[in-house]
């Protein structure tokens, strides 16, 4: 069934997007190279190959549809923050606003009767509710460290032993 116009728009703004929040966690990750939390340094970065892998997803399935991807601008990140709990409120904030965006592509599928546009956001949508409460997580330790050297120091360990994400975590095929 040949891709709706329609669709293909939303779904290169959501390649976009992606992109976006790959950008954004490598800058958070080159925020953390220069504290000294390079296992923060390490999770970030991480987290910006899982976001490149989702853009693949997005490419993927664009082109197998037969749509033609169009790439937009990048918006340049921020190079600091506030505070390490600063920086995952704004990777929450930010993965909440992803959510949203997962959520309306989900509901202009259906509107436009795209099953098979809605089977591939099927993924995304289980994926950030997993993103959401892993960052959530997080949030609640650092809270918990406060300014705590030796649990910084715990957590820094904890989030520098996240594996490398391979292209299963990128999402379906
Ligand atoms: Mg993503």
């Amino acid at each position: 069934m040949a891709i709706k116009e329609k669709i293909v728009k939303e779904f290169n703004a959501q390649l976009q997007r992606e992109l976006y929040s790959a950008y954004l966690y490598l800058a958070m990750a080159a925020y953390f190279e220069t504290t000294g939390l390079k296992g923060f340094a390490h999770w970030m970065k991480n987290q910006a190959q899982e976001e490149r892998l989702h853009a693949d997803r997005f490419y993927d399935f664009i082109v197998s549809r037969g749509g033609v991807v169009e790439l937009e601008a990048i918006e340049k990140p921020p190079t600091s923050w506030d505070s390490y709990l600063h920086a995952f409120e704004e990777t929450l904030k930010h993965e909440e606003s992803v959510t949203t965006f997962i959520h309306d592509l989900a509901d202009i599928s259906i509107a436009e009767k795209d099953h098979a546009a809605h089977s591939f956001l099927k993924y995304f949508i289980d994926e950030q509710v997993e993103e959401e409460d892993t960052v959530n997580d997080i949030i609640a330790k650092l809270k918990l460290v406060k300014d705590s050297a030796g649990g910084l120091f715990m957590l820094d360990t904890e989030l520098g032993g996240r594996p490398e994400p391979t292209a299963i975590d990128g999402g379906p095929a």
